[in-house]
């Protein structure tokens, strides 16, 4: 029988659910993007929910070589299940995410980004650089290979010694004109491959970054298709030294491995040559545009933007659920209950920002989606116009939006309390999954470098040509062409209630971002060199994506959302509802920021005032809502694996449940409750049997107890 304090917890949340001011299902397609990726995602969750291969109940209490040995099976089961029921690319990428574990196999999707779903995966990197790189005849003959398993592929970027910097890269291409061959080698320990993944036990076949040389001239790292074990029987093909790397943080049912190359012979024909070939007499053509090349990596960057939105989405649900059902503290005098954390204000600032990135993230997704979908129509053209935004934008918000993840979740988990430090809370295994993110398709401070660059290069080509054409979000950089009455620009607000149009806010961020541009082409004439802008970069990195990122974010919601002629009552409360996340966004945003509006002199202490107020007047607006948003992003309490997240409130009941599956508490305790061991080593200790200690304390020769 539940307890009074544990049935408080049912009541706590069911009372939460009618106080929400939307109905959450209305909402749930519109996050995801519509009722027929509903349908999908609820297809493939009963598919995984009734096959006990993916069964997660044990996860928490294995250890990496278990998880691996589970994840095997799970490899076949997979592909079993995609080829019996011909799921569609898209359905096959979901498939993966509600497996939730990092399964040492690539997702198959034809295209890269049509719809959310496929965005929802994380993407091994093989098939991407595959179909981005590889020419069409290529791809005529590896595609299919791929796309059946036959080829089980891994992306070997990084090595042991540089990751980051592709020009050092010491692996080696190459080409014996004679025998019409590339000549692999990795001269080094330091050129050892590392981090790849699925390298270390599973794949056959690998796309191997390396310097193409040719009669002895070095043409930089190209990509070569290496095959890396026999597919007759998996062993390791002559010249190729394979290992799994080792324990991590994270990922750990995925084999992350190490590889070395000594004389590894390939075809010629192996290198990838949709942007750059080698002729049969040797003669090296490079590509077009540099940054072609990096269009795999795009690619997967833009499906960590929505990954992040859906990491978040998932610590909101757990974070705001638990806080809503745990009671501590301040008592109420009437009821004699302790107060709900969820209305603490500082728990409330902790857990509710996350629930507005998450939103704000998942509108920035969509616009990288459409913007990626364009790009590759567009290329497909020869037209390489929008490249330079696409590699520019998803670098930024991959790093911006990963960052945001990684802390924010953090934050939630630490919301709550000493519950959320068990594994049992559901945050920790995909927390440290998620971590991962910051650092690969290019680790974040980095791709800050990038952002920054190109806002730099756009504003001295405005200064010598004012009247260019600048795509929408970098359009405001026109405005520094007069600087003199860009640094006289001053807040419009005169009340906070002006905080709440989106002019107001909109030009305040485009107006720190432009001053942040203008700084670092200051800091530019006196530096050392680029190096010494790294701060600058980062800094106006972060800055300019927060404007797009609120841009979208309301773009979003008014376009998307708020698509109806005539909208019911039930369209418009949830309208109401996502517009005061959108507030919350905004307001946290400025106030985690407000030094950079206040330094020179853009919003007076007054206005910052106002943000202060406005901050906790959203927070305020968003809390009754918090667990009717936790719902509408639809997590399965399976899928969440969560005693403090489930959807019925239960905490405590499901945490007491989860300690009995311990198998300390099972396997390794007998019948009289006595623990593995003791007769051998803890009964010794309590028997004396050990030997007197014989330390000295002060010379006295006395124990020191
Ligand atoms: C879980 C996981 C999976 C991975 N999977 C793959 C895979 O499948 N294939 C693959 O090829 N790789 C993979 N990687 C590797 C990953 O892509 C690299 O770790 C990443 O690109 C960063 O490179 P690095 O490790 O060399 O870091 P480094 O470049 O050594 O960076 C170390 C630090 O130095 C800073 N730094 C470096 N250069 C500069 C600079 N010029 N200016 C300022 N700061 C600088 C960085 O910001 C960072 O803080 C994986 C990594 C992880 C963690």
């Amino acid at each position: 029988m539940p307890s009074p304090t544990e049935n408080q917890q049912h009541l706590d949340i069911t009372a939460e659910r009618a106080k929400c001011s939307f109905d959450p299902s209305l909402l749930t397609p519109l996050f995801y993007g519509g009722e027929d990726t509903m349908a999908q995602l609820k297809k493939i969750e009963a598919m995984i929910d009734a096959d006990p291969i993916f069964d997660r109940d044990d996860r928490y209490f294995l250890g990496r070589t278990e998880r691996f040995q589970r994840a095997l099976p799970m490899v076949k089961r997979y592909v079993e299940l995609r080829n019996k029921h011909g799921l569609t690319p898209e359905e096959a990428a979901y498939f993966k995410v509600y497996i939730d574990d990092y399964i040492p196999v690539p997702t198959k999707t034809k295209k890269l980004i049509d719809s959310i779903l496929p965005s929802l995966s994380i993407t091994a990197m093989f098939l991407p650089v595959l179909r981005s790189q590889a020419s069409d005849d290529q791809l005529k003959v590896w595609g299919p290979q791929a796309e059946n398993y036959h080829y089980i592929g891994c992306y070997a970027q990084t090595e042991l010694g540089h990751g980051s910097n592709l020009s050092r890269l010491e692996t080696t291409a190459t080409l014996d004109i004679e025998r019409d061959q590339w000549v692999i080698n990795s001269p080094t320990q330091s050129s050892a491959k590392f981090w790849i993944g699925t390298l270390g036990k599973i794949a056959n076949h690998a796309i191997v970054q390396a310097k193409l040389i040719i009669k002895g001239k070095d043409c930089g790292a190209h990509p070569f298709l290496v095959p890396l074990r026999s597919l007759h029987d998996h062993t390791p093909l002559p010249g190729v030294v394979i290992k799994d790397q080792g324990p991590k943080q994270g990922a750990i049912s995925m084999d992350n491995g190490y590889a070395r190359f000594n004389n590894v012979r390939i075809p010629r024909e192996n290198m990838l040559m949709r942007f750059s070939q080698v002729s049969r007499e040797g003669v090296y053509s490079k590509p077009i545009h540099a940054k072609l090349a990096y269009g795999g990596m795009t690619a997967v960057r833009t499906t960590l933007i929505n990954h992040s939105a859906l990491s978040m989405a998932r610590a909101v649900t757990i974070a705001t659920r638990y806080c809503a059902v745990r009671r501590q503290g301040n008592v109420n005098l009437a009821t004699d209950l302790e107060t709900q954390v969820l209305d603490y204000p500082s728990v409330q600032y902790r857990i509710l920002p996350l629930l507005s990135h998450a939103f704000a993230t998942i509108f920035s997704g969509y616009w990288m989606n459409d913007m990626y979908a364009q790009y590759n129509a567009d290329i497909s053209k020869g037209d390489t116009s929008l490249l330079k935004d696409v590699h520019v934008y998803s670098s930024g918000l991959k790093s911006y939006c990963t960052k945001l993840g990684a802390d924010g979740i953090e934050e939630a988990r630490r919301c709550l309390g000493g519950h959320g430090y068990s594994l049992f809370s559901g945050m920790t295994d995909f927390h440290r999954q998620f971590l991962a993110t910051v650092t690969y398709e290019g680790e974040n401070a980095l791709l800050t470098q990038q952002v920054s660059r190109y806002l730099l290069k756009l504003y001295k080509d405005v200064l010598r040509t004012p009247n260019m054409h600048l795509s929408p979000p970098s359009k405001y950089i026109l405005s520094l062409f007069h600087h003199n009455l860009f640094a006289n620009q001053r807040c419009e607000a005169h009340s906070i209630k002006d905080f709440y149009q989106s002019e107001v806010v909109l030009h305040a961020f485009q107006h720190r971002a432009a001053r942040l541009i203008y700084e670092l082409a200051e800091a530019e004439k006196v530096s050392s060199g680029w190096s010494d802008l790294n701060l600058e970069c980062m800094r106006l990195s972060k800055a300019h994506v927060q404007y797009i990122m609120i841009e979208n974010f309301y773009n979003g919601i008014e376009k998307r959302f708020n698509n109806h002629a005539n909208p019911t009552v039930e369209q418009q409360n949830v309208l109401a509802a996502v517009r005061s996340v959108y507030h919350l966004h905004v307001f946290y945003t400025m106030e985690t920021e407000l030094g950079e509006f206040l330094e020179d002199g853009y919003l007076s202490p007054v206005q910052a005032q106002w943000v202060r107020q406005g901050l906790k007047d959203a927070l305020k607006a968003v809390r009754p809502n918090a667990v009717g948003f936790s719902d509408c992003f639809g997590f399965t309490d399976t899928f969440l694996n969560s005693a403090l997240g489930s959807y019925d409130g239960r905490a405590y009941e499901r945490l007491a449940a989860m300690t009995e599956r311990e198998p300390l508490n099972k396997d390794l305790t007998d019948k009289n409750g006595v623990i593995w061991g003791y007769e051998e080593y803890l009964k010794p200790l309590v028997y004396g049997q050990v030997g007197p200690y014989m330390g000295k304390v002060n010379g006295a020769g006395s124990s020191k107890l």
